[in-house]
């Protein structure tokens, strides 16, 4: 359907500033023309859609969520496989809603909930699916009490579960079956992580020999590897093997950002989850401790990656149920990285980092037209991009997909 937005402020995350009173048109599901208001003609038979005092914009991006980890661990084991799935589809309408028009799933969600998106069964964001994360025995996947020894095991187009693998070999089978299963990036874990009970944050998870060759096997199907990296050594030896997102980036020294930024690499830091467990009264001992110690260096870490000119793309990795106020994560970034460009990282890099910039993350003559309608100003206030009412219109390859207007 062809659609006149009119009268709207765009902002078009190109990195220009707003423009006022502007006419947008979308015919074949792309963006066909952009103009001041009034030059840009109605489609006969499509519909006008008034945008005064609203802000139009890019549909926001998520690079690193987990529609399918509904509960602390992988999955609640007497969970019926129904329960679980409801909870999933859930997480996943949730994110449309409030404008998340591409995510990039981070791990722990079968490929098949993206193909059921795609196929119009669950309305929701494009999926960029990870499938199961490659974790060595005692990493950040392996999520196993110590005295226990059978792990959680997958179910092919339900429960994607941690792959627990530990020589080059096995990884490489490990990113191969991935693959096959439809993950569009391979994702594994190279540092210790908050959550987990058997590894400390500066522990080195996988040789650059074994990251190596789940690098090789993604550049040979036309993608590329995404690491869990918490610290600049993790870091280092995910850039050695040629990982190109590296995921938290909490703990960076000035010369890993300047590697970063040499190699074209891309991190993403996830602040707002380490807000959520902060105030959780349901921590671990064993996870606050090195929520803490993350925690304080987040703000150092971002600020020495912009110096370096690392490319910061954005993700939330929001967990559990009924996933919600997904662009809290943008607040957080606004206050290291300013309004502007905490929304182009979850618009426009993250677009780049998804090897998606011809086709989203901008409002630009020719591309898809992902769009959303914002009640109020974000650039002025952020905080209206957390609430879904404030999104009344979200629109997906020129669909609408949410009209609240
Ligand atoms: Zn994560």
């Amino acid at each position: 359907m062809s659609m006149l937005f009119q009268d709207a402020t765009v902002f078009d995350c190109t990195g220009a500033d707003p423009r006022r009173h502007m006419s947008v048109l979308v015919e074949d599901g792309r963006i066909a023309r952009i103009g001041a208001a009034g030059s840009v003609g109605a489609p006969e038979g499509g519909r006008v859609i008034d945008c005064a005092g609203r802000t139009l914009m890019p549909g926001l991006t998520d690079a690193h969520v987990h529609f399918g980890l509904t509960a602390a661990g992988q999955f609640e084991p007497p969970e019926s496989h129904v329960s679980y799935v409801i909870k999933v589809v859930e997480n996943i309408r949730l994110a449309l809603e409030e404008g998340f028009t591409t995510v990039r799933d981070a791990g722990g969600l079968d490929p098949a909930f993206a193909v059921a998106v795609e196929a119009g069964q669950i309305a929701g964001p494009r999926v960029l699916p990870s499938g199961s994360f490659l974790s060595i025995t005692g990493g950040h996947g392996d999520q196993r009490h110590r005295w226990t020894d059978e792990a959680p095991k997958s179910i092919p187009g339900l429960l994607a579960a941690t792959e627990i693998v530990d020589s080059p070999d096995a990884v490489r089978r490990a990113a191969r079956i991935q693959i096959r299963r439809g993950a569009t990036q391979v994702k594994l874990m190279a540092s210790g992580g908050v959550m987990s009970p058997n590894d400390p944050i500066e522990s080195l998870q996988f040789s650059v020999e074994e990251m190596r060759a789940a690098v090789g096997e993604a550049r040979a199907f036309g993608t590329y590897v995404m690491a869990h990296c918490h610290t600049s050594g993790a870091m280092q030896n995910a850039l050695e093997a040629g990982v190109r997102s590296l995921e938290h980036g909490s703990i960076l020294d000035d010369a890993t950002a300047k590697r970063i930024a040499a190699q074209g690499a891309f991190v993403v830091p996830t602040l707002v989850i380490l807000e959520i467990l902060s105030r959780s009264d349901q921590i671990p001992a064993f996870s606050r401790q090195k929520l803490d110690r993350v925690r304080g260096e987040t703000a150092t870490a971002i600020a020495i990656a912009q110096a370096a000119g690392a490319k910061i793309g954005s993700g939330s990795d929001l967990l559990g149920p009924r996933q919600r106020r997904r662009a809290s994560e943008l607040v957080e970034k606004a206050r290291h990285l300013g309004t502007a460009e905490a929304i182009v990282s979850a618009t426009r890099t993250n677009a780049a980092l998804f090897h998606m910039s011809d086709r989203i993350g901008t409002v630009e003559e020719g591309k898809e037209a992902d769009l959303i309608l914002v009640a109020g100003d974000p650039l002025d206030d952020i905080g209206v991009l957390v609430d879904a009412r404030n999104i009344p219109l979200v629109v997906k390859a020129g669909e609408i997909m949410k009209d609240t207007l």
